[in-house]
């Protein structure tokens, strides 16, 4: 067995990350090499860990982000819309010749060359899996580190007004899309917005930058519980926003 089958796939996923980063062109190629140098990363770097082309487990139970969002929409969200994205993005890499060990991240950062399936559904994969995770329990959800908290009265004069803008630009996303507070590579934090399911990691994208998290005002993330009160599911997505991992996601950029 190689030795890439026999690493963690969280292992794997930052090997891949870091791969890409100092441009080693093949995982297969240096496994060793990989292992040797960045197998004791600390586990907070998992914050901004690579994306790989499948679903990662729900870091939670359907119903734990109740009342905010109730059980049936994430069930169907998670298994039948986002696993469709995963799958489609799959199908789309298998017949664009882009490895299956690529890193998504690297995939967004030049999405203009692929085709439409591509953009569309490796946007909704990475998308989605960053979520999944940027929720929490409102009781599990923690604050923003001081450092985030720093950031963005910086950026925005006070947490009142960052959700304030937040919400505004969320509400406002005409159809399908995403609203993002993401981080410039001077880690100056901006408000966005994307439509569909395009990110801010894109090349394309109007606003780049990483993204620490994002809304997603699709409909199917909210019409079973909310119908058309968009402004009311925003106003409880506040409740299970997961600071404490999106702090983590902003100190590790
Ligand atoms: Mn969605």
């Amino acid at each position: 067995m190689c030795k890439k089958k026999i690493m963690k796939k969280s292992s794997r996923r930052k090997f891949i990350a870091n791969s890409a980063a100092i441009g080693i062109g093949s995982v297969l190629a240096a496994p060793a090499f990989g292992k040797m140098l960045f197998g004791k990363q600390p586990e907070s770097l998992l914050g901004t860990a690579a994306i790989g082309f499948d679903q990662t487990p729900l870091p939670y139970a359907y119903n734990a982000l109740e009342p905010s969002i109730d059980a049936t929409t994430m069930d169907i969200h998670y298994n039948k819309h986002a696993a469709a994205y995963a799958k489609n993005l799959k199908d789309a890499a298998a017949a664009e010749g882009v490895a299956a060990d690529t890193a998504v991240e690297k995939l967004l950062e030049g999405i203009s060359k692929y085709s439409a399936k591509m953009r569309n559904n490796a946007g909704g994969h990475y998308n989605h899996e960053l979520f999944w995770k940027t929720m929490a329990a409102a009781d599990k959800t923690g604050q923003p580190s001081e450092k985030l908290l720093a950031a963005i009265n910086s950026s925005f004069g006070s947490m009142d007004e960052f959700k304030k803008q937040f919400t505004e630009a969320a509400k406002s996303r005409f159809g399908s899309g995403w609203a993002w507070l993401i981080a410039g590579k001077d880690k100056k934090l901006v408000i966005s917005s994307t439509a569909n399911q395009d990110s801010p990691l894109m090349d394309i994208a109007e606003v780049k930058g990483t993204p620490l998290f994002g809304l997603d005002v699709w409909e199917h993330a909210y019409y079973l519980k909310y119908q058309n009160r968009r402004p009311e599911y925003i106003e409880n997505f506040w409740k299970v926003l997961n600071w404490n991992f999106v702090s983590e996601r902003f100190s590790s950029i």
